[in-house]
């Protein structure tokens, strides 16, 4: 059997505008699909409504086009496209919070994430999702809870003591302990919304993606991931998690509040492009 064409994509969350660190990222992504005579695909993510913004999704796509990027589906690609805007796919991710519902695969959840954190007695938020002590997880024999509760968020109960494997397309193998190195994951808000890791496999699974290609920062989720495939009975993407751009000077990770190294404010002080890139090579 011939192996299915290659399908990568770019996800970028309009929540600030495109830094240097993205676009190194999204040309990996870019190359590795064009090498292998694959498809690119757009989606923006901006479910989370209270930090993604209009004006950062419209300079999106044309700091995307100056950085040389281009891509076969999704918004703005020059031809007809399904819609893989996240905002508007609400309606498929609940469908899949159902079916989690109704497998047992998660439980409401009543506590912050400040009660989280006081009970780790963690002295501040890191990015990464704080590992949940299990105050709401059911008992084995608890009946499964209905969907429409209020003020609740849905986590993830995840197999504690399992032991995870996966060979990394740019970092190699890779092991993680569910329950040790992460825990029960949020997957819907109490906002009403979808968490990141809901959508995000809900997507790649639809889009047909065969390869993820993203920053490091997000290797630890893809744990979570996995599980979430497994739970929906999706078969993964390969993936490749590009190693982080620091900052030179300090060493510090580029994140999109280093704002002088945006593609906006680079563009405006007259960089190219090609030199940029050149630097990675
Ligand atoms: N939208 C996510 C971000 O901007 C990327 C998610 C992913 O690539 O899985 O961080």
């Amino acid at each position: 059997m011939t192996p299915p064409l290659y399908r990568g994509r770019i996800a970028p969350s309009p929540t600030g505008f495109l830094h240097l660190g993205h676009a190194r990222t999204f040309w990996i992504a870019q190359e590795r699909a064009r090498q292998t005579g694959g498809k690119l695909l757009l989606r923006v993510e901006d479910i989370d409504t209270a930090r993604c913004k209009p004006a950062f999704a419209e300079a999106l796509y044309e700091d995307l086009r100056w950085f040389g990027l281009s891509w076969d589906e999704g918004p703005d690609c020059g031809g007809p496209f399904a819609p893989y805007i996240q905002s508007e796919r609400m309606g498929f991710y609940r469908d899949l919070l159902e079916r989690l519902r109704a497998g047992g695969f998660i439980y409401p959840c009543r506590c912050s994430r400040r009660d989280v954190l006081s009970a780790l007695g963690a002295p501040h938020a890191g990015e990464e999702e704080p590992h949940y002590p299990g105050f709401c997880r059911p008992k084995p024999g608890d009946p499964i809870a209905p969907l429409g509760l209020q003020n609740v968020h849905w986590r993830f109960r995840v197999p504690h003591g399992e032991r995870m494997t996966y060979t990394d397309g740019a970092l190699g193998d890779q092991t993680a302990v569910a329950g040790v190195d992460f825990g029960d994951f949020v997957v819907w808000r109490r906002d009403g919304l979808p968490a990141y890791q809901l959508a995000v496999v809900a997507d790649d699974a639809a889009m047909g993606i065969t390869e993820v290609v993203r920053g490091a920062d997000l290797l630890l989720s893809t744990f979570r991931q996995f599980l979430l495939y497994r739970a929906l009975g999706f078969a993964p993407p390969a993936f490749y998690h590009a190693p982080l751009l620091v900052d030179p000077a300090t060493g510090v990770r580029l994140a999109k509040r280093h704002g002088a190294l945006s593609l906006r404010a680079l563009r405006a002080r007259g960089a190219e492009p090609e030199a940029l890139r050149q630097e990675w090579t």
